[in-house]
This record gives structure tokens, sequence and C-alpha cells, in this order.
């Protein structure tokens, strides 16, 4: 595999860019979070707005600091671009990095789905693995321009309760238009996953097999389920509206920071009750990315996913040659089918093992110089 291709390729888009932007959207870029934030595991997230104005009463982003309301993201779809091109961390390009729109907002709110469909149309274009979480209903033209620009995208529908939703979500379309909306978005021939998180506990047990034997008859053919987090703000949130948590909370103190609740039980409860039903079940959103592209990934321990025989294969020395060209010092150690363990004398460790495990897609391990923690991360795909 040409690693360094990658390399030159980002390299020539950054060049061409910048003589194409206006200084002020250079510098706009270049102040921007995505040109420097880390990508998490599963995954760069891409913001399409500050805020979200459905007020979900389980959702993070207002404990995050976030507004009710909502305006488009400030950077234009060529600004993001140029200012990913400027991440040290993430690759562009077929096989690069994987990108997520939907963490800490509705992509496709009125205010926003404009701006969304601009980063799918430029994000679209580079062949990056590429997802979108969504509680919007969306027309046709949406639709078809969505697979215009992006004919392989995962598009996450969530869905986490059929009754009485209106106190769980008092402002976001029904769910059953949600459900219909799916069955149009499977009819345009978009890859598209029932999103059944966060699995509210007493609620999504519930209507799991009702949501499930509806998004079956609308065409859905895969799920992506996840557990609920929650803050103090959230558990009170939901303890308002006659949601007990009490029994599944985590030990220790609530405060701001995010905390999964224990529901295996449920999540199980609902994986099994999907795949007697059918469905293929994702323990994660990024193992739907991964599929809808096309690839397949073995960097975690829910992996292998998506098509093993598209899991590139690595060669030691292409590896080795591709630190020298970052300008860095090391060397491969140990190559296993899932792992590769890599000596760094000199360099960025985790540069190296962001960009590593998303261009080989396997655990990346770096043995040798420091390894800092990242506190610029945050946690994706609420919707
Ligand atoms: S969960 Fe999503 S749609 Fe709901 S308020 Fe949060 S960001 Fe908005
Ligand atoms: S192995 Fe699967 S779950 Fe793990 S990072 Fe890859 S796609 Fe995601």
């Amino acid at each position: 595999m040409d690693l360094i291709k990658y390399l030159e390729f980002k390299e020539k888009l950054r060049n061409e860019l910048e003589n194409e932007l206006s200084p002020e959207s250079i510098e706009r870029a270049r102040k921007d979070p995505h040109a420097r934030r880390y990508p998490r595991p599963c995954g760069m997230t891409i913001h399409t707005g500050i805020g979200c104005t459905y007020s979900c009463t389980y959702c993070y982003i207002y404990d995050m600091g976030f507004p009710h309301k909502v305006q488009p993201y400030p950077l234009s779809g060529k600004e993001l671009l140029y200012a990913l091109t400027l991440n040290p961390y993430v690759v562009l390009g077929p096989g690069g990095t994987m990108l997520a729109m939907g963490s800490v907002t509705e992509p496709f709110l009125p205010e926003t789905r404009d701006r969304a469909l601009e980063y799918i149309k430029v994000l679209g274009s580079l062949g990056n693995p590429l997802q979108v979480s969504s509680k919007s209903v969306l027309d046709d033209e949406y639709i078809t321009r969505i697979k215009g620009y992006a004919p392989n995208i995962s598009f996450l529908e969530t869905v986490i309760c059929l009754r009485n939703c209106r106190k769980i979500e008092p402002l976001a379309p029904d769910p059953m238009d949600r459900l219909r909306f799916v069955g149009r978005l499977v009819r345009a021939g978009i890859n598209v996953s029932l999103f059944i998180r966060p699995i509210i506990p007493g609620i999504t047990d519930r209507d799991a097999r009702e949501i499930l034997l509806m998004a079956r008859e609308f065409g859905v053919k895969s799920v992506v389920l996840g557990t609920l987090r929650v803050t103090a703000g959230i558990y009170e949130r939901l303890r308002s509206i006659g949601i007990d948590l009490s029994l599944r909370l985590p030990s220790g103190k609530l405060g701001r920071e995010q905390v999964p609740i224990r529901a295996r039980d449920l999540k199980d409860k609902i994986a099994s009750l999907a795949r007697e039903m059918g469905f293929k079940v994702y323990e994660s959103a990024c193992a739907a990315n991964i599929e809808a592209a096309g690839l397949g990934c073995y960097a975690c321990k829910w992996g292998p996913c998506g098509d093993l025989s598209r899991l590139p294969s690595v060669d030691a020395g292409d590896v080795n040659e591709f630190i020298k060209y970052l300008g860095y010092s090391g060397r491969v150690e140990q190559l296993r089918d899932n792992r590769i363990v890599i000596r760094l004398d000199r360099g960025d460790a985790r540069r190296i093992e962001a960009m590593l495990r998303e261009l080989l897609r396997r655990e990346v391990v770096i043995r040798g110089v420091m390894r800092h923690h990242c506190a610029d991360s945050i946690c994706g795909d609420i919707n």
C-alpha cells in the first residue's frame, strides 16, 4: 500500500486551497478546531452547527456549554476542507480517516441543513468513509443531493422510542415520520442503518420490537446500538420525566463528565431481538461507516468489521518509509493481523498512531517516545 501518496495528496490539496481561498478564509480555517482536533478511535467528528434546537432530554451537548439555539458552523465547505488539510492527524482520500457528522448537533436542522449539504459535497468528493447521524426528516430533493454528493455515505437515523416520546425528545420530528423517511432513504439507494442510541431503560427496550418491525418493513437491514451516557444534569432531567436510572448508575458521583450507565443487559436484549428479525447489528457506529464504504477494519476489539478482503495489506518497509517521510525516526517492530507495534525514537507518537490506524485499519501501538494524552477529543454521535 502506497502510504506516502496520501501525504502528497493532502499537501497538494492544501496548496490548491491556499491559492484559492482569501486570507480571511485561511485565517478562519487555521484557527478552527477542525485543523487540530485529534480523531476519536472511530473517526474525526465534523461539526455542522453550533448548538441544537431539538433539546432532547438525554442530550449531553448542553452540559458541554452548547446553546438550545443553533447557528450554522462558521466555516464554508472549502474552509472546512482546508482546515482538515492542516490537521496533522487526519488522512484524506479514499480509505482515509473516517469522518462523522452529527456528534454535537443535529446536522439537518432547517438553519444548518444547507451547511451540512455543503460539507457532504466537499467531503464526499474526497472518498473518505463518511457518516451522518440524524433525527431529521428531509424531502426528496435533499436525499437526491446527498446520494449524488456522497454515494457511499453511511446514514444513521435515530429512533429510540415510539410512544410518549415528546417528553424525551420534545422538539425532534415524530419517530414514525423518521421511519417513513428511512424508507425513502432506502429506496434512494443510500446505506442507512437504524440508530438505536441512546437506549433509555424502560422506554427503548419497551418499544424496540415495534421500532424494529417498522424499520424492517421500510427496508432497513442494519442497526447500530448504543448505551446512554449521563451527567448529573441528564440524570436529573430524566428523573423529572419519570425515568429513574438510580439502579443503573456507575459507581462514583455524577458531575459534568459523561459516564455510561450500566445497560449491557438491555443492549444485548435488543441486539438478539434485532438479529432474530434478520438485522445486522453493529456494536459501534464506525462499523456501519466502514461497511458502507466497502472497506474492512480490525482496529479494535469489536472488529473485524466490514469486508475483510479489503483490509489493507501491510508492508513493514512501506510503514518505515512513511515514518521517514514525516521526518521522524522509527520502525515497525511487530506485525500481526490486527496489530502493529512501532518503535519510535523521534517524532509525534499520537500522529503516527492516528494516521496509521486509519490507513492500515489495525491497532497501532507505539513504543519508545512518550505519548501525550489528548484533552481535545469529544465523544461523538449523539444523534
Ligand atoms: S441529541 Fe442530537 S438532536 Fe437531540 S438535542 Fe442533542 S444534538 Fe440535538
Ligand atoms: S474494528 Fe470495527 S468497531 Fe473497531 S474501529 Fe474498526 S470499524 Fe470501528
